[in-house]
């Protein structure tokens, strides 16, 4: 929210605590993709993270189901697999992978310690020096107060652009009409769960599997083979619409919990690598801004409202939910889209629906449209057709008018419908590997990362 009234900070000494070759901001798929590429790249790497542990939506944001196009290869595979090794991923799910969030944050410590990142948690990216169009310092705050760290390379995978927008980038935010994104989630687990008991009322309740646009299973047997199949596959259990409908039909909802209910259709539930354990997918935050400081605290108060309310529902209703808890609600909000930072060429919905292909390719993805509608319950998906793929260009991870800062994630220079199709977390690793690889790539060739020999670069990545 804007405010007409300010007060003046006065010129304040900041101590520089580290001298690295390049910084991550942000430490979500964006950010581990890229901090792994620069450092086993021979870069000196600092990744900032403002919650206390790694991983952003995967792990502090309990979005914790990987989907990765069969073009992606690399570090998200490589994280797949490492947790499978454990039971902590159900690898038979790909292209989606359901992981648990504890087992991935311990992972990632450990791989980003092998490589000797330095790993900077409770620190929030708060500013940046610029000077003749380069970043030299990027400001934290954290317990020590404000720290700055200098780099020759920054790259911004905080989601929401926070680096690139406080050294000056452009930016642009939701729908052309309105500047509304996709609506965001607050995830949340539930533990105790009697799956089979939920399998058995699917099983007898077909209908209730009604109503996918996407995520299989389609049918209670192909879900049932997916549950008892081992090592176990994703399966997405249900809408249970018909459930919804029969209470609704035998007590009154008020307006909100009736909006509730029906926001995502349904709801939206998915089986955890642990036993007894759902993930929800069904909290759906309308007409807000994840970038605003108070309408993004709302949502979190809102979220967990909601959350507790589609619980209490699940736990009344439902079989196999009787004896359940909420495990956790997430720590962050689910923003499925903020600011997206302008770069020297914006990917659009031509380049995703039509396959684009670009000289300067970095990653191929095969993610098709998914807009969540910010206003109501609308879904908005369009898939791309098996083998299809579109290529992402180097161009759109360079942000214009900026010499040594790279974007990449969620905040990457595509427009709102285009990212919608290009933000899953594989996709994100992928795209935080090239720009980790070239960042380091253009230190060790001693040229600015707009001079990246495209052929080496891409000789380096897993594509
Ligand atoms: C509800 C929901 C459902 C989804 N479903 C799926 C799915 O099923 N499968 C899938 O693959 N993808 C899914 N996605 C998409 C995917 O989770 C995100 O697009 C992806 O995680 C984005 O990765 P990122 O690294 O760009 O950003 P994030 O994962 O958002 O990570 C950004 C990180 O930066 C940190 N950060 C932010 N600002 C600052 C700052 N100023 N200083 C320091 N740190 C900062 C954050 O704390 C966070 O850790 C879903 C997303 C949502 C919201």
């Amino acid at each position: 929210m804007g405010s007409e009234k300010y007060i003046m900070e006065g010129v304040r000494k900041i101590p520089i605590i580290v001298e690295a070759d390049v910084v991550v901001a942000g430490s979500g798929p964006a950010g581990i993709g890229a901090a792994l590429a620069c450092a086993r790249n021979g870069a000196r790497t600092v990744i900032i993270e403002r919650e206390f542990a790694l991983g952003g939506m995967m792990t502090t944001g309990l979005m914790s189901k990987i989907a990765i196009s069969s073009t992606i290869k690399g570090i998200a595979v490589e994280i797949i697999e490492k947790l499978a090794q454990t039971g902590m991923s159900l690898p038979k799910g790909a292209p989606e992978v359901p992981i648990d969030p504890e087992a991935t944050k311990i992972l990632l410590d450990e791989l980003l310690l092998r490589e000797n990142v330095q790993i900077m948690l409770g620190s929030v990216v708060a500013g940046a020096t610029v000077e003749s169009g380069e970043i030299k310092a990027v400001i934290v705050e954290n317990k020590s107060g404000r720290q700055a760290i200098t780099a020759k390379v920054f790259i911004d995978a905080t989601g929401d652009g926070d680096l690139a927008v406080t050294a000056g980038a452009s930016y642009e935010l939701g729908r052309k009409e309105d500047g509304l994104c996709s609506a965001p989630t607050l995830m949340f687990r539930i533990g105790n769960v009697d799956i089979e008991a939920m399998l058995s009322y699917i099983v007898e309740h077909p209908e209730e599997l009604q109503g996918y646009s996407f995520s299989k299973p389609r049918d209670p047997s192909e879900l049932v083979e997916a549950i008892h199949s081992r090592p176990q596959a994703y399966a997405n259990f249900g809408r249970f619409n018909a459930l919804i409908n029969k209470v609704a039909a035998e007590r009154e909802f008020n307006e909100w919990e009736w909006q509730v209910l029906r926001q995502r259709n349904g709801f939206v539930i998915l089986n955890m690598p642990q036993p007894n354990q759902v993930l929800v997918n069904s909290t759906r935050i309308l007409q807000t801004s994840s970038v605003d400081a108070q309408q993004l605290s709302n949502s979190m108060v809102e979220g967990r409202k909601q959350a507790w309310f589609l619980f209490e529902f699940l736990k009344q209703n439902l079989s196999g939910f009787q004896d359940s808890y909420i495990m956790d609600t997430a720590a962050q909000m689910g923003v499925r889209e903020s600011r997206r930072i302008v770069g020297d060429y914006m990917l659009t919905e031509d380049d995703v629906l039509n396959q684009a292909r670009f000289d300067d390719v970095i990653v191929r993805n095969t993610g098709g449209v998914e807009v969540h509608s910010p206003t109501g319950n609308e879904l908005q998906i369009v898939h791309l057709k098996t083998g299809e793929w579109y290529d992402i260009p180097y161009r759109s991870i360079l942000v214009k008018d900026l010499n040594n800062l790279l974007v990449a994630g969620r905040c990457f220079s595509a427009t709102h419908i285009a990212l919608s199709a290009a933000r899953s977390i594989g996709f994100c690793m992928a795209q935080g590997q090239a720009a980790g690889t070239a960042a380091a790539l253009a230190i060790k060739s001693g040229v600015n990362i707009r001079q990246v020999p495209i052929s080496e670069l891409r000789s380096l990545l897993d594509m």
